[in-house]
C-alpha cells in the first residue's frame, strides 16, 4: 500500500481503493484517470476516462471513436467517492497532468511524465506540496542535464540553414506526439517550408484545435513530385531508414531526444546530428521537484528506478520503486511503432 492506503497496485496498475479509480491503468477499468495521451499511459478499452481539458483532443485521437472522456480544467477538483481529485500541469506534452489525490488530510501526487523547463506548446509544470510523490525517472541519473531549450533550437535552426545553403533537405526525427510540436514551435519559418510525416501532421491538428499556435506546416506527400531541397521535414523515429525517406533526395538527418546527451546513443541512431531536447525532467529538475514538494515518501517509476530510489533513500526519504509494465519513452519504439510510415497516412 502506498501513502496511507490512498493508492495501491492492482493487476491493472495504480489504484485508489477509496475513490475507486485507476491512474494510467494498463488494462481496461471502469474509471481511468489519465495523466497524458502517450501510449504507455493511455490504453484503450476503459469505460470512462478523466483527463485535463487541454488533453481532450490528443487523447480522443488515440482512443476508439466512442470513448467516454470527461475533462477537468487544471486546478478544478471533483469528488470521487469522498476522495478529492484534481489535475495540475505536468509540463510534459499538451494536456499532461499531475494527479493530486486528497483523502482525510493525506495528499498523494502521481506526476505521470513531467518536465520543469517551459515550452510554448503546453502549460508550465506546477509544483504541488504533498505527503507522497510518485515520480518518473526516465532520465533519473546525474549524467542527464539539459541545455536551455533556446540554445538547442538555435542550433537546430543553424543546422537547417546550413543544409539549405548546401541544397539539402533537413530531416529531424522526434516523437510524433509532443516532441515534434515543441520542435516545430521553435523552428524559424523564415528559413524555409516545414513538412511533416502524416503521424506528426495529425497531432499538429490536435494541437492547433486546442489553441496552440504553430508555424505553418504541410504534409510531406509521396504523390507530389516536390523538390524538398532546403526544407525542414519532421518525422517520427520509426521513419529513420525507411523507404519513406527516399522522397527527400539529398538530406541531412538528426534526432531530437534526451538520449542524445550520450554520445554512443547518437552513433547507434545512425543520424548526422543529435540535439538534446527532452520532454522529461533532467536530474536537477527531478531531485529539486521531489525536495520542493515536501514529500516524505517517494515512489520511483519508469526508468532508472532502483538507482534513483536508492539516492532518495540516502537523502532520508522513505523511497520505493513502483513497478510498471511499460518502459515508456526509454525506447522510442514503444511510442511510435504504432504509427504506420506510409500506407495509412492522410493525403492533404
Ligand atoms: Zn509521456
Ligand atoms: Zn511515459
Amino acid at each position: 500500500m502506498i501513502a496511507s492506503d490512498l493508492l495501491t497496485l492492482t493487476e491493472a496498475g495504480l489504484y485508489c481503493p477509496a475513490g475507486d479509480f485507476h491512474v494510467d491503468p494498463w488494462r481496461p477499468v471502469p474509471r481511468a484517470v489519465i495523466t497524458h495521451a502517450h501510449s504507455d499511459h493511455a490504453r484503450q478499452g476503459s469505460e470512462r476516462y478523466l483527463t485535463s481539458h487541454d488533453g481532450r483532443h490528443v487523447l480522443a485521437t488515440r482512443m476508439v471513436p466512442d470513448a467516454v472522456i470527461d475533462t477537468l480544467e487544471y486546478g478544478e477538483s471533483i469528488d470521487l467517492n469522498g476522495v478529492r481529485v484534481s489535475l495540475h500541469p505536468a509540463g510534459h506534452i499538451l494536456g499532461s497532468s499531475q494527479v493530486r489525490i486528497e483523502h482525510r488530510g493525506r495528499v498523494c501526487v502521481a506526476s505521470g511524465d513531467y518536465k520543469v523547463d517551459r515550452d510554448a506548446t503546453c502549460a508550465p509544470f506546477e509544483l504541488l506540496r504533498c505527503h507522497s510523490f510518485i515520480t518518473e525517472s526516465t532520465f533519473g541519473l546525474p549524467v542527464y542535464r539539459w541545455p536551455p531549450q533556446q540554445e538547442v533550437m538555435a542550433a537546430v535552426n543553424e543546422w537547417w540553414l546550413g543544409n539549405r545553403e548546401a541544397g539539402r533537405a533537413s530531416v529531424i526525427f522526434a516523437y510524433s506526439l509532443g516532441k515534434a510540436q515543441r520542435l516545430i514551435a521553435g523552428l524559424d519559418p523564415q528559413i524555409g517550408p516545414i513538412y511533416c510525416h502524416g503521424a506528426v501532421e495529425r497531432v499538429n491538428r490536435d494541437y492547433r484545435e486546442t489553441g496552440v499556435s504553430l508555424p505553418a506546416t504541410a504534409y510531406a506527400s509521396s504523390r507530389s513530385a516536390r523538390d524538398y531541397a532546403g526544407a525542414m521535414v519532421v518525422a517520427p523515429p520509426s521513419a529513420n531508414g525507411s523507404p519513406w525517406l527516399r522522397r527527400f533526395g539529398n538530406c541531412s538527418t538528426a534526432f531530437a531526444s534526451g538520449w542524445m546527451a550520450i554520445r554512443g546513443t547518437r552513433r547507434r541512431r545512425a543520424v548526422d546530428r543529435g540535439f538534446v531536447l527532452s520532454d522529461h525532467v533532467d536530474w536537477p529538475g527531478l531531485t529539486g521537484t521531489v525536495r520542493e514538494s515536501g514529500a516524505e515518501q517517494v515512489f520511483v517509476t519508469h526508468g532508472f528506478t532502483a538507482a534513483c530510489a536508492r539516492w532518495f533513500g540516502d537523502q532520508g526519504l522513505d523511497a520505493h520503486v513502483l513497478p510498471t509494465r511499460f518502459e515508456g519513452e526509454q525506447d522510442d519504439r514503444a511510442e511510435d511503432a504504432e504509427q504506420e510510415p506510409d500506407a495509412q497516412e492522410p493525403d492533404s
